[in-house]
């Protein structure tokens, strides 16, 4: 199994040279590639993040480098080769072990583990279009990054692999946080540019107007968490979801 892992923290990764993943690694089991994120910048600070689309508080990574990136691992593949987009996200459906022995049994999996408020929705829509992007989360609460979930993923995962075992002001918004969003998970983000590759970015969040800002981002975190998370819902008190919510 290949395992590639872009990241702005490879060092963080340095535990996949120990232990299980470590032994499975040197066993020539498993294929894991740690790529460095800002490789793919092009400006003297090697940015990847900028301020979101709509205002609000924290910056959303960049979709420029990502793409880059991404284009490259998967290039470096055999032209047949299709790898599943692994990326780790509060937002996404619930890593379990039932979804760790789907992945287990997939050739080649790209971990894209992101930092400050995520990566710009566009990347997901854009590589969603070609292959098969799983947004994944650990458990309801938010980490600073997706590196300690992709350890988390990658070790549930190895182990399942036949030889390889011998016998969460910036929280405000975030999903889970208390307030009026408590029941809901966060929908989409965006950054700059406003098109990219094809992909617009919904008017409302340039339009100034914080009423229907807000309005949008309570929707799309309500279908988010609908078609997410049920379960969040279903246990939510009713009282908690407004006449609005109810018509989604
Ligand atoms: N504002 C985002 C939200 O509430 O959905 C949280 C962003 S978090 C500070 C930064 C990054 O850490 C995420 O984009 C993701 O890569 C990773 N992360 C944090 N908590 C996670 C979790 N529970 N499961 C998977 N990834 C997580």
């Amino acid at each position: 199994m290949r395992l590639d892992v872009i990241t702005i923290f490879p060092e963080y990764l340095e535990p996949l040279n120990v232990s299980l993943v470590g032994k499975a690694r040197a066993r020539g089991q498993l294929d894991v590639r740690v790529h460095d994120l800002r490789d793919w910048t092009h400006d003297r600070h090697n940015t990847v993040d900028d301020s979101p689309y709509g205002g609000g508080p924290g910056m959303v990574m960049k979709p420029e480098p990502w793409g880059e990136a991404l284009d490259a691992v998967i290039e470096s593949g055999a032209d047949d080769a299709r790898p599943t987009l692994v990326v780790p996200t509060p937002s996404g459906v619930p890593f379990t072990q039932q979804l760790a022995v789907e992945l287990s049994e997939r050739p080649w999996l790209v971990f894209t583990p992101a930092r400050y408020e995520g990566i710009d929705r566009r990347v997901m829509a854009e590589y969603g279009e070609r292959f098969d992007v799983r947004e994944v989360s650990i458990g309801d609460y938010v980490l600073a990054g997706g590196e300690a979930p992709v350890l988390v993923m990658v070790e549930a995962i190895a182990r399942l692999l036949p030889g390889v075992l011998g016998n969460a002001e910036s929280h405000r918004d975030d999903s889970f946080a208390p307030g009026a969003m408590a029941d809901l998970l966060e929908g989409p983000v965006y950054t700059k540019p406003p098109e990219w590759r094809g992909h617009g970015i919904p008017d409302v969040l340039i339009s100034g107007h914080h009423g229907k800002i807000a309005r949008w981002r309570r929707d799309e975190a309500f279908r988010r968490t609908t078609a997410n998370r049920p379960d969040l819902i279903e246990r939510a008190d009713p009282a908690s979801f407004d006449k609005k919510d109810r018509e989604i």
